[in-house]
């Protein structure tokens, strides 16, 4: 798919009030720092359009982007953030959640891990929450330019593996670098096929 256009239109603090309408959106999460930015700005080839910063946690709100005038890019707050009070993470995780339970228009949940990572535990119990409660999403691999490209197959394979241990199968999976660009393609080839159901 080629990406004309690709625009911010709203932050909101509840689902609720985000945008009308019935088009297609996608919503990327990560924890803090883990390349979502980036991504959302390969992806559109907007340098500057999802604000990358190296102060972790720095959006806290619902941010939709219109692409190509049809549908949108919905990037949500970091999670895990550890220096974030008590009261402010529930805050994120209500909103967070609500927008992923109640929003209707929310066609696939990309869920970005930086791949120089272990599996770690916020992320399991996140993923299985989503498997629970019947979300769909998949799962995209950062930053694969820090490792080799057999070394970040084998760390990858390694994650996966991990899944399988207690999962029948797997989400489908990207390998992706922002920095190179590897996994555009893939990504929104995949957007594209689900805007066509
Ligand atoms: P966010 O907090 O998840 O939105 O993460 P950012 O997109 O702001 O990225 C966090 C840091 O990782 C920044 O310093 C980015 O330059 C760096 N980064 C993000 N994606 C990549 C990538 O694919 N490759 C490399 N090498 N660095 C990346």
């Amino acid at each position: 798919m080629i990406i004309n256009s690709a625009r911010f239109e709203i932050s909101n603090s509840t689902h609720s009030r985000c945008p009308q309408g019935m088009r297609h959106e996608y919503a990327f999460i990560g924890r803090s720092n883990v390349g979502k930015s980036s991504l959302i700005n390969m992806l559109t080839g907007n340098s500057k359009l999802a604000k990358t910063s190296s102060t972790p946690g720095k959006t806290l709100l619902i941010n939709h982007f219109l692409v190509n005038g049809e549908w949108y890019i919905v990037d949500l707050p970091g999670y895990g953030f550890a220096m974030r009070g008590k009261q402010q993470r529930e805050q994120l995780e209500t909103m967070i959640k609500g927008y992923i339970l109640g929003r209707e228009q929310m066609t696939n949940l990309f869920v970005l891990i930086d791949s120089r990572h272990e599996p770690m535990k916020i992320d399991i119990e996140f993923f299985n929450w989503l498997g629970e409660n019947g979300v769909p999403f998949a799962i995209v691999f950062t930053k694969l330019d820090k490792l080799g490209n057999d070394a970040g197959r084998r760390k990858v394979q390694k994650y996966c593996n991990k899944l399988l241990e207690s999962w029948e199968e797997l989400p489908p999976v990207f390998l992706t670098s922002s920095e190179d660009g590897r996994g555009k393609e893939e990504l929104l080839d995949y957007i594209e096929q689900l805007n066509k159901l």
